[in-house]
């Protein structure tokens, strides 16, 4: 019967039913689980959005040249992620809990919808609204037998890294989740098998000395560059400053790079023949954006973007690693022309010595004038009424952070909304097995779940 009516079809519709087939098994093989990556990068530009993106590919620019050079991730967009998820916000310990459908996110709460594939509190980490605790995409990788990693820069109980390894109700408790690092164990081991950033602070405390703990498991510990560098092991311990890590333009040569904790994260994880998960965060994109502070933001962008080269150089290597590249929010509504100017000027940045944050420091430390001291660390001249605004900063923190970003904003054309995060979209870039299924808008917890449902299928 089914050769009967092959034979009865006129030759148009035979050509439509072979043109079906050919579709429908097109299709098929795009919807059909394909084969799993066995490692998954996960890079967060923690407050990073569009502004931030192109304020470092157009300071990266070479003027010598006819385009403006694009940077390793523009070849990989595949879309964007609505950071917004939905924020309950609840008060007291009774948490009596109202869903705002609009509201902006923080790490916490975003890191969770990645980390978990599912909404939480806003500054809860991988704890559920109802108290329990939501298993991560890390913790899950390493009950397959995978590795696992957090890289970050600022300390390795931050927000961000911690919604991957640790549940607690409040952000804040970052000696608690310094704790969970090293009890929360599996087949009687610590979970993470690589942990590298700032943070020494919370892991050697008058308490508790986790440091020694660590080393006790059988991990080897580095505290300054140059130990990073010669780790040789699978399970690894790395902390550069007692909390965040100083900007990227403000290390001396005993801090390490992103893009170096990287290097040597993969070299270490690579080894595990079933994988690994690796989350390598920029993370103080969004505390210079808080600041307003365009260098700054110029500043952890290159670093992250070195990260990033670090990270698809292996991921070439290894064509069975999935790479996806977001961030959890943008930070400052930053715009790139302000006021009515149609131009935003990068020249300003170049040639700069230190980031305003190390210029506002060494005021706070005593140095005379707030104006010498950014004239010392820029190539550009100050004007008179710059040096005046500079010299009026009070020798506190906030003024002397505004008058520093005043210079530069002004300078550059660059617009700030807000001292907070903001709830526009953010860029979503994906390579590798799998990248298929990140397209289009995304929610943040979409991500999450998508990520696992690739990585760990049933
Ligand atoms: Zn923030």
């Amino acid at each position: 019967m089914t050769r009967k009516r092959i034979k009865n079809f006129s030759l148009p519709a035979s050509l439509f039913v072979l043109g079906v087939l050919l579709f429908s098994n097109f299709t098929n093989a795009q919807a059909a689980p394909s084969e799993a990556p066995r490692n998954v990068i996960f890079m967060v530009g923690d407050g990073m959005g569009f502004g931030q993106v192109k304020a470092y590919r157009m300071y990266a620019d070479d003027p010598a040249t006819d385009i403006i050079e694009p940077l390793p991730v523009d070849g990989l967009m595949v879309g964007t992620v609505a950071t917004d998820s939905i924020r309950i916000n609840c008060k007291g310990l009774e948490a009596k809990c109202t869903r705002d459908p609009y509201g902006v996110t923080d790490s916490a709460s975003s890191a969770t919808a990645y980390a978990t594939g599912a909404d939480t509190v806003v500054g809860r980490l991988s704890i559920s609204t109802s108290g329990e605790i939501m298993p991560t995409i890390l913790e899950q990788a390493a009950r397959r037998g995978k590795s696992t990693g957090l890289v970050a820069t600022s300390q390795i109980t931050h927000a961000t890294p911690a919604a991957f390894g640790a549940h607690v109700i409040s952000r804040n408790q970052q000696n608690d989740i310094a704790d969970q690092y090293f009890d929360r164990k599996l087949d009687g081991k610590p979970v993470i098998d690589v942990m590298l950033g700032g943070g020494l602070q919370y892991m050697q405390r008058e308490d508790r000395d986790l440091v020694s703990e660590f080393r006790s498991a059988g991990y080897e510990v580095a505290l300054d560059s140059s130990e990073l560098l010669a780790m040789k092991g699978d399970k690894l311990l790395g902390l550069f400053s007692p909390k965040g890590m100083p900007r990227a333009w403000d290390r001396d040569d005993k801090v390490p790079d992103l893009a170096d904790m990287s290097r040597v994260a993969l070299d270490s994880l690579g080894r595990n023949p079933k994988g690994f998960f690796l989350l390598v965060e920029g993370s103080q994109i969004d505390w210079a954006a808080h600041n307003g502070s365009v260098a700054g933001v110029v500043s952890e962008m290159e670093d992250f973007i070195a990260a990033i080269r670090v990270v698809l150089d292996f991921a070439r290597k290894n064509d069975d690693t999935l790479v996806i590249i977001t961030a959890d929010h943008e930070t400052g509504g930053m715009s790139l022309g302000r006021d009515g100017t149609y131009a935003w000027n990068p020249r300003p940045l170049h040639g700069m010595k230190a980031t305003p944050r190390a210029m506002t420091l060494r005021y706070l430390a005593g140095e005379e004038s707030l104006a010498d001291i950014v004239a010392e660390n820029v190539a550009f001249k100050l004007t008179v009424s710059e040096i005046e605004l500079l010299n009026a900063a009070a020798r506190e923190e906030d003024p002397a952070d505004e008058a520093i970003a005043a210079v530069f904003n002004q300078r550059t054309h660059t617009g700030w909304t807000s001292d907070g995060h903001t709830g526009v979209d953010v860029p979503l870039y994906a390579t590798g097995p799998g990248s298929a299924r990140f397209h289009g808008v995304m929610q943040n917890e979409d991500l999450g779940r998508v990520m696992w449902e690739v990585f760990l299928p049933e």
